[in-house]
């Protein structure tokens, strides 16, 4: 008998925006079962090929069945380091979920009738919170004579720091903000991912002896190849891509116009929902713009959202995208909640320029309506802007969400290492090493904008070459 997906709970749209608390619910023990016996334990499960690292999605399926919660836990942390943070945030719909059998063949991503992967793995691993199960630690041999410096706190640099420290090396991370986690902290707004789940996988790798340096910039406040010469034996570079792209339209420097990375860095990381308990504000207007139509973009229209809310202004955010709905890049789920919400989407416009008052604020936003062309490098459909149909959006707040590139404070002071056109590091692919023999590169500042459980993989890599340095 074919049975239906278990629809995950989440709370009621009209309440949750008054808050930043979590919406997804999660899987109740019942309900895991029930979508784990859907799963049809394929002779070729096709749901692996789409994880990019290749977690034994079958088999984990299988032990849930099984009430192996444990067993499952430890068959996904083979591969992933942090499952309750993927099942919450791994665009599960455009890997593994879009791999799996019950997808129809040709779909640009998961079916419905897909198994709800990403869901039964962060049931299994809110259980390994729950019951506080570790990964066992491999004797050190020789390797804890090795100390190694990772510089970035994002899922990258957490992922190598954590795989290195498990098998006995010495390791320092250093952060150039104030607290640990990168995107999963400053960018994803808590009610995606709690921080008490990412505050967990780092006290984890505190307790595994991961030493964190936060508030310290490498390549400001010391070079690689001073921290190479204090003897740490490797290093890894976890830098992220964290510098905004922006329009290059006319007015784009007027006040509240922000960068989608410095918006949800004050909403998120400097808590600004929590103004005036917490320090720093962020300005909310009565009709706010967001340009994009990618993660970023989803979190910065919702977060706006809630603020408005929450400030008791009627609720007036637009996402506003060049192209049409089939083409964003963002999550399905994000789409959808974002929708439920309250957000409104205006497809094919493209900003041509901002207007602003005699103080210097931004009132209109200048468009041009567009048709969709032919497909561009990415595959999308190009969105071709009409000649004659100029328009004007009013706003009082435009964040710009249209993409991140490669953070390069430390790739400029580091002639000797190479990086592409894009500021992007060069690595081998095999080993993940950089153009300087012993330092290493990993996550969104190789190959750009890409995802956690990417930046995991890469990470991995990473360290399992680093490891094998250490003891030839
Ligand atoms: P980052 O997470 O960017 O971390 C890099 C860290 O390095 C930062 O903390 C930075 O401060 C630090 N750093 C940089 N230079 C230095 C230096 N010189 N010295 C010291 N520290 C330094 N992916 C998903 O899979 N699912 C999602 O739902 C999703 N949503 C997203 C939403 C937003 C708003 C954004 C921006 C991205 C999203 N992504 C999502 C993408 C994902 O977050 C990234 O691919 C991932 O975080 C990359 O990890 P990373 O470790 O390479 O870099
Ligand atoms: Fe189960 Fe789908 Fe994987 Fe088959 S492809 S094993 S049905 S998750």
């Amino acid at each position: 008998m074919k049975r239906e997906p278990v629809k995950v709970k989440e709370s009621e749209a009209k309440e949750r925006i008054n808050s930043f608390a979590e919406v997804v619910e999660g899987y109740t023990e019942q309900e895991a079962l029930i979508e784990a016996q859907r799963c049809l334990q394929c002779k070729n499960p096709a749901c692996i090929s789409g994880c990019p690292v290749g977690i034994d999605i079958k088999k984990f399926i299988f032990q849930i069945t099984q009430k192996d919660y444990a067993d499952a836990y430890f068959t996904i942390r083979q591969k992933n380091n942090f499952p309750s943070i993927c099942g919450r945030i791994c665009p599960a719909e455009y890997q593994c979920r879009k791999a799996c059998v019950l997808t129809k063949k040709d779909s640009p991503f998961a079916s419905e009738q897909a198994i709800l992967i990403h869901y039964l793995e962060r049931f299994v691993g809110d259980y390994g919170i729950r019951h506080n199960l570790k990964i066992s630690i491999e004797s050190a041999g020789r390797l804890n004579r090795h100390k190694v410096a990772v510089v970035g706190s994002g899922p990258a640099g957490l992922c190598c720091a954590g795989e290195l420290a498990r098998r006995g090396v010495k390791v320092e991370v250093f952060e150039g903000l104030h607290k640990t986690g990168g995107v999963l902290r400053y960018g994803i707004p808590p009610f995606r991912l709690p921080r008490d789940i990412l505050d967990v996988e780092i006290d984890y790798l505190k307790n595994l002896g991961v030493g964190i340096v936060s508030n310290f910039i490498v390549g400001n406040m010391k070079s690689l190849h001073e921290l190479q010469k204090e003897g740490y034996s490797s290093i890894f570079l976890g830098l992220g891509a964290g510098t905004p792209s922006f329009l290059g339209v006319t007015g784009e420097n007027l006040c509240n116009i922000y960068s989608a990375n410095e918006f949800l860095t004050r909403v998120n990381l400097m808590s600004a929902y929590q103004f005036p308990e917490s320090h720093t504000p962020v300005n909310i207007g009565k009709r706010i713009i967001v340009v994009g139509g990618g993660n970023t973009a989803m979190d910065a229209a919702r977060c706006a959202l809630r603020l408005q809310k929450m400030n008791g202004t009627p609720c007036d955010t637009t996402v506003v995208y060049r192209r049409t709905e089939i083409e964003m890049p963002a999550r399905r789920l994000e789409i959808e909640h974002a929708k439920e919400e309250g957000v409104r989407f205006k497809f094919l416009v493209q900003p041509e320029g901002f207007q602003g008052d005699e103080r210097g604020f931004v009132t209109k936003m200048q468009c041009l309506q567009c048709a969709l062309g032919e497909p561009d490098s990415s595959g999308r459909r190009r969105p071709v802007p009409l000649k004659g149909s100029d328009f004007e959006l009013d706003c009082d707040v435009a964040i710009i969400a249209i993409g991140l590139k490669a953070n390069q404070v430390l790739t400029r002071v580091t002639p000797q290492l190479v990086v592409d056109s894009h500021g992007d590091i060069t690595v081998n692919p095999l080993t993940m090493e950089t153009s300087i023999k012993g330092i290493f590169a990993g996550g969104d500042i190789v190959g750009g904008e890409g995802t956690v459980i990417e930046a995991m993989g890469m990470a991995k890599k990473a360290s399992e070459a680093i490891i094998q340095s250490l003891v030839a």
